[in-house]
């Protein structure tokens, strides 16, 4: 089972390794939504959920098209939000800072070799009715691995550079742009 990942026009290409430990998860949150829907990617959505690998940014590699990486912010707080800028596929989400070793990649609906889903998360914007769980169980194994990953030394990632700033700037949507695409 592969673990590779590409963009639409597939001139990026990532992965992710075979033995990283992660969850699978489904966030239904608005801020997801609105990610993808300024993309013009809701075809990443199902049924408005974001299906999620949360893992480690040690175990994450850009293979190919790392020129294309671009990323974009929902407002000046907000995640980072990676993305193939040739087609504007999501890629993954961080923090924006690397002090908590954290990456969810984004997957594309029904993707292969990630386990089962774990848990269902943020279900009051979910434009169905889905009974939200494992939240808990989600959040605490985000944490303990992000934190045997620090302990351990495990902190590269192909978004931050050594200062720990990202890789490259990215952009934060105006308000505008913002309530434009909230679901
Ligand atoms: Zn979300
Ligand atoms: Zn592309």
């Amino acid at each position: 089972m592969s673990r590779s990942l590409s963009c639409q026009c597939g001139t990026m290409r990532w992965s992710i390794a075979q033995d990283a430990p992660g969850s699978h998860v489904m966030c239904y949150c608005a801020d997801c939504q609105s990610h993808a829907r300024h993309l013009g990617r809701t075809d990443m959505l199902d049924q408005g959920g974001s299906d999620i690998f949360q893992t480690i940014p040690s175990a994450f590699r850009i293979d190919a098209g790392q020129e294309h990486l671009a990323m974009q912010r929902l407002g000046p707080r907000g995640m980072y939000r990676w993305y193939a800028g040739c087609c504007n596929t999501p890629i993954a989400n961080t923090l924006n800072k690397n002090t908590l070793p954290f990456v969810g990649a984004v997957l594309p609906p029904g993707a292969q070799g990630f386990g089962k889903i774990t848990a269902i998360a943020n279900t009051e914007a979910a434009p169905v009715k889905i009974r939200q769980r494992g939240l808990f169980g989600a959040v605490w194994s985000l944490l303990t691995r992000a934190l045997m990953a620090k302990l351990r030394g495990q902190t590269a990632s192909p978004f931050f550079n050594a200062e720990g700033g990202p890789v490259i700037e990215g952009r934060v949507l105006t308000k505008e742009e913002r309530k434009a695409a909230r679901p």
